[in-house]
């Protein structure tokens, strides 16, 4: 057995460990120990002794491998929306927090939106994340653990999106990791189908994706299709602007035959015009994609209005006029700050 002290390291606790780095790390027991101890921690179980079918000399070298802990962060605090969303606050090894949403559609369906970075470096103007810097990439544990502490307070999870804070596409090793995780059918068992990536809109890492997987659903926040406009909105649009993310995109889907979804948050008087969303139709074409229309959610000091639901749902007709698959998104989680754009308003520094 391969185990050194995770004092001496910077350890992935056992939610973030694949059956391969598992295997190493146990490399002198035989492989169904391994597939057990996999199974067991895909459970997100709490301790080391749920373990009822490894060996109890096993169990308690693993334990004091990892210190005792089974998980590497903890629940600070938990929201609840009038809306059923769930809003989980978590407290990080290093004292760094993030947010996680578990968020619940009329049919039923049950999302967790993951954070995948401490803060974002993008700076989206309107999206309170990019408000905050960025201070560290997540490892895979940090985020599988999001998903485990969501499923024991809500039960089966029926779809997974890394829409919460940071852009998973700048920490694509650890996003990786965890989505492989996440759909090990010897563990969680989650359809690849069920995983959607959103990036603001990362060129390179929609054509690493695109080249190696994983195949997962793709979704590009765009917000508009103007130039400067989205300059203006997405700093993003600087490095990777309009005309270079449609060739990665057109590239994506040669290789994959996906349709993408373009998020779109519209902000009253700024890019929910019909000027606006012509130039989106003519922007999209010959894309194959689904757009999904976000009301921007109201966020304390910025200085942005919600637009109507009239302006809309004429930006979605004019979308749907022009052939184009339009989805207004239901808002949820808005009462707790869980709602797009809104993560890490409520987030206090560790006393
Ligand atoms: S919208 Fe996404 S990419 Fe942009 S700042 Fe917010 S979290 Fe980061």
């Amino acid at each position: 057995m391969n185990l050194s002290s995770p004092k001496s390291r910077n350890v992935v606790y056992p939610s973030g460990l694949s059956p391969d780095e598992l295997a190493a790390l146990l490399s002198d027991e035989p492989l169904y120990r391994v597939k057990q101890a996999f199974s067991w921690f895909s459970k997100g179980i709490a301790s080391f002794g749920a373990m009822t079918n490894i060996p109890q000399p096993l169990r308690e070298r693993l334990s004091a491998h990892f210190d005792g802990h089974m998980r590497s962060s903890g629940v600070e605090n938990k929201l609840i929306d009038e809306d059923g969303s769930l809003k989980l606050q978590i407290r990080l090894r290093d004292g760094a927090a993030v947010e996680c949403v578990l968020l619940e559609d009329i049919e039923g369906r049950k999302t967790a939106c993951l954070s995948s970075q401490a803060g974002c470096p993008m700076g989206c103007v309107f999206c309170k994340t990019g408000t905050l810097g960025f201070l560290r990439n997540l490892g895979p544990d940090e985020i599988v653990e999001q998903f485990h502490y969501l499923r024991d307070m809500r039960g089966f999870i029926s779809n997974v999106v890394f829409m919460g804070m940071g852009e998973p596409l700048l920490n694509l090793d650890n996003v990786r990791k965890a989505i492989a995780i996440l759909s090990n059918p010897h563990g969680i068992g989650m359809s690849m189908r069920k995983i959607t990536i959103s990036t603001s809109g990362i060129v390179p890492g929609i054509l690493d994706i695109a080249k190696d997987g994983p195949i997962v659903r793709l979704a590009v926040s765009l917000t508009s299709a103007n130039p400067e406009l989205r300059t203006c909105l997405m700093p993003v649009n600087r490095t990777w602007p309009l005309d270079k993310l449609k060739a990665a995109l057109l590239e994506y889907q040669k290789i994959t035959n996906d349709r993408i979804t373009l998020e779109v948050v519209l902000i009253g008087n700024v890019n929910a015009r019909e000027k606006d969303a012509q130039e989106l139709a003519d922007w999209i074409h010959p894309l194959k994609t689904q757009v999904n229309l976000i009301a921007w959610n109201p966020i304390p000091g910025m200085p942005f209005e919600t637009p109507s639901a009239k302006q809309v749902r004429q930006f979605s007709e004019i979308l749907e006029q022009r052939g184009i698959v339009t989805v207004q998104r239901m808002s949820r989680g808005r009462g707790v700050m869980g709602a797009c754009g809104q993560l890490g308003d409520t987030l206090k520094a560790k006393q």
